[in-house]
C-alpha cells in the first residue's frame, strides 16, 4: 500500500512499525451539533483507510476520539440549558446513528475526552516539568519556540515575539504558545475539574495527544484529520506528544480534502450545510452520498450539489437492481470462460488502485467492470451455478473495501403481495395487478420486472427511474 504522507509531502510505501497490528488514530467529532456532510466525507475517509488495511490483511486498531469538552461544547450546552454531559451525549447518539446510515464500519474504540482528563493532567506536568510548558494568569500554556521542530508538519514559523492564544481554534498567521489547560471562568458554568492544576479543563490538543498515547502507545502508524486539522491541531499535538514521549509520535499523517459548496468550505459558521436528515428529508438515502464521496479522490475538493448527488441515488438503483436481479437468475447451464478472465483481471486491478492512496476513484471503475458481466449475465436469462459464486465472491471483496452495498430489509408482507401481483397478470388482471404495485409503492419499495417473466422488489428511489 502507498500512502501520501503530509509530513514528507511524498507518496511514501506503507510500511507498519508493528506487522501484528496497525495503529490508526482518527480525529473524532467535536459533538456539539449534527454532524453536517462535510464532517462525513472526513468520517468516511477514515472508513476507507480503515477497509484497507483490512482488505489487504492487516489487523488493525482504530481509535476515533469523541471532543465532549471544548470551547464550542461548553458555549453551545449552555446556550441550550443543558449540563455538558446530557448535551453531548445527546450529539454522540446522532454521530452513531449518522455513521451507520453511510455504511461506516465501528471504530475499535471511542474514547471520550471527559473520561481522560487524568492522563490530560499528567502529560500537561510532564512537560512543565521538562520546560515546554508554563504557567500565566488564565492557564497553562505550551511555548512553541522550545520545541525545535515546530511546524514540521504545517510549515508554521514560529515568530520571534512571545504571544499567546487560549482558542482552541486559529489560523497560520498566528503561531502562539497555545493553551493546554484554560483556568475557569464563569462562562464554563459546572465545567470543571481539579486534578493538581489549577481549578479548570483541558484546551482541545491535548486531548487528542492524551487518548493516542493511552489507547495506542507512543508512536502509531497512521493519524488522520481533514486538513484544516493539519494546522494548529495535528502541529500542537506533535510538539505535545513529542516533547513528553520524547519519541516520533506518528509515521503516517494523512488528511483528505474538503467538501464544498458553491466553492466554500462546507461548515456550520458558513451557514451553508446539509446534514444527512437534510438529505434524507429530500428523499435521497445516505448511501448515495458515500458513493458521491467514494466517486471523489480523497486529497481533492469535492463541490457538493444536489444535482450530483441525484445521479449517484441513480447508480445506487441500478446497482441494487442488478445485484437483486443477478441473485434470482436461474443457475444452469455451462462454465462461462469469460466470467472467470475478467474476475482475473479487474480484482487485482481494483485493489491495486485502493493501494494507490486509496484510488477510489479508480478502484470503481473496475466494479462496474464486474456490475457490466452481471448485466450482460441478466440479458443472457441464466448463469453456471460456479460462475455465480465465483461472481458473488469478486463483488463481496470489492464491496468490503468500498462499502457501497448496504443490505436493508423488505417486509414480509410485500413478498406476498409481489405474489399475488404476478399471479393476477397470469391471469391478465392487470387493474388488479397495479393496485398491488401500489401498495408497495406506498411502502417505500417498487418492482421490477425481468426478463423471464420473475421480479425483483426494491428500495423505491425518488431520484431513481
Ligand atoms: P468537528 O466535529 O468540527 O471536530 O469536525 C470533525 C471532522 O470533520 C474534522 O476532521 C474536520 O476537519 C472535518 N471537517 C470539517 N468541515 C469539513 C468539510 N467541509 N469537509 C470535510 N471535512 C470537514
Ligand atoms: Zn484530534
Amino acid at each position: 500500500m502507498k500512502v501520501y504522507n503530509t509530513l514528507s509531502r511524498r507518496v511514501e510505501k506503507f510500511v507498519p512499525i508493528d506487522q501484528k497490528e496497525v495503529k490508526l488514530y482518527c480525529c473524532g467529532p467535536t459533538v456539539y451539533d449534527f454532524a453536517h456532510i462535510g464532517n462525513l466525507r472526513t468520517f468516511i475517509f477514515y472508513d476507507i483507510v480503515r477497509r484497507t488495511l483490512t482488505g489487504d490483511g492487516f489487523k488493525v486498531k482504530q481509535v476515533i476520539n469523541l471532543t465532549d469538552v471544548d470551547d464550542k461544547t461548553i458555549k453551545n450546552s449552555r446556550s441550550g440549558g443543558m449540563t455538558l454531559k446530557e448535551f453531548t451525549e445527546k450529539y454522540t447518539e446522532y454521530f452513531f446513528k449518522d455513521i451507520d446510515k453511510v455504511n461506516i464500519l465501528p471504530a475499535d474504540i471511542y474514547p471520550k475526552a471527559t473520561e481522560n482528563i487524568d492522563g490530560m493532567g499528567t502529560m500537561i506536568l510532564g512537560l512543565m516539568e521538562r520546560g515546554y510548558a508554563y504557567p500565566a494568569d488564565d492557564g497553562i500554556y505550551y511555548s512553541v519556540s522550545k520545541f525545535k521542530n515546530y511546524g514540521k508538519l504545517s510549515g508554521a514559523k514560529v515568530g520571534s515575539g512571545e504571544s499567546r492564544i487560549k482558542n482552541d481554534e486559529y489560523d497560520k498567521e498566528n503561531v502562539a504558545d497555545f493553551a493546554l489547560w484554560k483556568k475557569w471562568t464563569e462562562s464554563d458554568g459546572e465545567v470543571y475539574w481539579n486534578n493538581g492544576l489549577p481549578k479548570g479543563r483541558p484546551g482541545w490538543h491535548i486531548e487528542c495527544s492524551a487518548m493516542s498515547l493511552r489507547y495506542l502507545g507512543e508512536t502509531i502508524d497512521i493519524h488522520s484529520g481533514a486538513v484544516d486539522l493539519i494546522f494548529p491541531h495535528h502541529e500542537n499535538e506533535i510538539a505535545q506528544s513529542e516533547a513528553y514521549n520524547e519519541k516520533k509520535f506518528v509515521k503516517y499523517w494523512l488528511h483528505s480534502e474538503h467538501l464544498l459548496v458553491d466553492g466554500k468550505k462546507m461548515a456550520k459558521s458558513l451557514h451553508n450545510f446539509y446534514t444527512l436528515r437534510d438529505l434524507e428529508e429530500r428523499g435521497f438515502d445516505p448511501m448515495s452520498f458515500r458513493l458521491m464521496v467514494i466517486d471523489a479522490n480523497y486529497r481533492a475538493k469535492l463541490d457538493f450539489t444536489l444535482d450530483a448527488l441525484k445521479k449517484y441515488e441513480k447508480t445506487l438503483e441500478d446497482i441494487d437492481i442488478s445485484l437483486k436481479a443477478f441473485e434470482a437468475l436461474p443457475k444452469t447451464g455451462s462454465v462461462d470462460v469469460r466470467v472467470a478472465e475478467t474476475l482475473r483481471s479487474e480484482l487485482p486491478a481494483f485493489k491495486e488502485a485502493m493501494n494507490e492512496d486509496f484510488d477510489t476513484h479508480s478502484a470503481l471503475t473496475h466494479f462496474f467492470k464486474v456490475m457490466d458481466l452481471i448485466n450482460e449475465k441478466a440479458r443472457e436469462e441464466k448463469i453456471n451455478q460456479r460462475d455465480y459464486e465465483a461472481i458473488s465472491d469478486v463483488v463481496q471483496n470489492m464491496n468490503g473495501f468500498l462499502g457501497i452495498i448496504k443490505d436493508y430489509a423488505i417486509p414480509e408482507n410485500l413478498h406476498e403481495i409481489a405474489e399475488e401481483r404476478k399471479a393476477l397478470r397470469v391471469d391478465k388482471k392487470w387493474d388488479l395487478a397495479d393496485k398491488k404495485r401500489n401498495v408497495i409503492k406506498e411502502a417505500g419499495f417498487k418492482i421490477i420486472d425481468l426478463l423471464n417473466s420473475d421480479y425483483v422488489i426494491v428500495k423505491d428511489r425518488r431520484y431513481g427511474r
